[in-house]
């Protein structure tokens, strides 16, 4: 595929290959982005946020749903290509092009809502004369980084916002799958969106990272990775907003009064959805100590049975890590947890990038898959002796994006609402719940700021005060 700069779809002779993680065929060639395109990008970008914000509302609104249409009649294509580049099943996928044409139908709607209110300027003396209100206008060139987990729904998260509140965007996507991403700016271009208000530049984040965020004509970085990039990028971002969707190490509670067969089922779900690769995957379960025996049975027996292997086979649960090398990666940290008194419960074998849904149990404190994120289809399961004590451990890591409790005391779920420190707390289910368009994100190291449309483009507007002396 070609990358998006200056209202052209361009290539270049060298050449980034898209290939399939389980069986390292290729899938297609991306134009490896230098920081000159970063630069064009930018100069067309600038342009675009003149263009962008002169757009009324209807036209942003019908374009947005134009590209949401546009996604819904290639549905098919949209989940090959995420399940081609990526590691998802193709059922997983589906489930994202689902969850795309929600978030761009939404952020069609979002752009009528922006909405600003009147000032009491009256409410103090001397200022009675005064009438006034705020509105929010667009904040301009907004420099976009995604990740490669959920390739096509978080490029949406940037996309639809920000062209909801009439801004311009240079979007990077991850180098492994950036295919999904120009898809959605295919959509976009061919639903009306004119020239210059997004580029697209595809290329390696180490060469042009500094480029998409150094830049003084960009206004906010919307970022969303790992917790190490994030700090990098906010150390060199200078007087800009930023957005900062980072990674976690996700908690989920599981109560003796929880329904075991609810809780079990969800938590390998949520487990090992996506092969664990997912920023509200379940990382560390805290089981209360009167059913942490049957629980432990049963949790291992249902993850035994999930069947890996080839994303695009219809009967595949897990389908490979991202690469060989993050296999390898995790194969190292679950060695080192073993070697420090872990015990493997299933698991752990690996084949090339596909790695078996792991379950360990007495991981030692202060291990890597104890205090890191796992970001692989790897789950610690610890004893607790009471909410307190489970809150505590939750707690315990330098992450807070979601959490999950099992109970069915609605004094246990209070407790726990309050007790956690995390941007999102689901009760009776794993942490792993989203629906696009509520608030999103974290505390600590899992970020800073919110998504979800409407939030989203809170951060993606300024207000903008009028008062008349009349
Ligand atoms: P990553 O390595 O941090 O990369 C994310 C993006 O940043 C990629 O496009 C990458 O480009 C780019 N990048 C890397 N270093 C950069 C730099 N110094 N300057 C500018 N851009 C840079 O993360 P990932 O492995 O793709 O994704 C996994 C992480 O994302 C996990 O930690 C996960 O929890 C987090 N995540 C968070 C959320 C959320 O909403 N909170 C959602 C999904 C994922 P290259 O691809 O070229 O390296």
């Amino acid at each position: 595929m070609k990358m998006l700069i200056n209202g052209e779809w361009v290539e270049r002779d060298k050449k980034i290959e898209v290939r399939n993680p389980f069986d390292n065929s290729l899938v297609d060639t991306v134009p490896e982005g230098t920081v000159g395109d970063v630069e064009a990008a930018m100069e067309s970008a600038a342009i675009g946020a003149k263009i962008a914000k002169e757009m009324p509302v209807h036209q942003r609104t019908t374009i947005l749903k134009k590209a949401a249409a546009y996604v819904e009649q290639r549905f098919e294509d949209f989940a090959r290509t995420i399940a081609s580049e990526g590691s998802k099943t193709i059922r997983e996928a589906r489930k994202e092009v689902g969850r795309c044409i929600n978030t761009m139908t939404v952020s069609a709607e979002e752009a009528k809502r922006i909405v600003g209110e009147t000032i009491p300027f009256d409410s103090v003396e001397g200022s009675e004369n005064r009438f006034g209100f705020y509105y929010r206008f667009p904040i301009g060139v907004i420099s976009a980084i995604t990740p490669f987990n959920d390739p096509l729904n978080l490029v949406a998260h940037k996309l639809g916002p920000a062209l909801a509140g009439g801004n311009a965007v240079v979007l990077k996507p991850a180098t492994v799958t950036p295919l999904s991403a120009l898809k959605l700016g295919e959509a976009l271009t061919a639903s009306g969106l004119p020239p210059h208000v997004l580029n697209i530049v595809t290329g390696y984040g180490n060469v042009i990272g500094d480029a998409l965020v150094t830049d003084a004509r960009v206004r906010m970085i919307s970022f969303t990775g790992g917790l190490e990039a994030g700090l990098e990028i906010t150390k060199k971002a200078g007087l800009k907003k930023i957005g900062m969707e980072l990674g976690s190490n996700t908690p989920v509670i599981v109560m003796d009064d929880a329904d075991m067969d609810q809780a079990v089922e969800l938590c390998v779900s949520g487990s090992f959805w996506a092969v664990g690769q997912n920023c509200i995957g379940v990382q560390r379960l805290l089981v209360h100590e009167k059913i942490y025996d049957t629980f432990v049975e049963q949790f291992v027996a249902r993850t035994s049975r999930m069947k890996t292997g080839y994303q695009l086979d219809e009967g595949t649960d897990m389908g490979p890590m991202i690469t060989e090398k993050e296999a390898i990666r995790i194969e190292e940290w679950v060695d080192e947890a073993v070697s420090a008194g872990a015990k493997v419960l299933t698991g752990h074998k690996r084949d090339g990038a596909v790695y078996l849904p792991t379950v360990l149990a007495d991981v030692p404190e202060g291990a890597k898959v104890d205090v890191e994120e796992v970001f692989a289809p790897v789950v610690n399961l610890y004893k607790i002796s009471s909410l307190e004590d489970g809150l505590e451990r939750a707690n315990s890591v330098n992450f807070g994006l979601h959490a999950g409790v099992f109970t069915k005391n609605i004094d246990t779920a209070f407790k726990a609402i309050k007790g956690f420190d995390v941007g999102g707390v689901i009760i009776n289910d794993s942490s792993d719940y989203r629906l696009d368009l509520m608030p999103f994100g974290g505390v600590k190291g899992s970020g800073l700021g919110r998504e979800g449309i409407k939030f989203s483009l809170m951060e993606m507007t300024e207000p903008k005060v009028v008062c008349f002396n009349l």
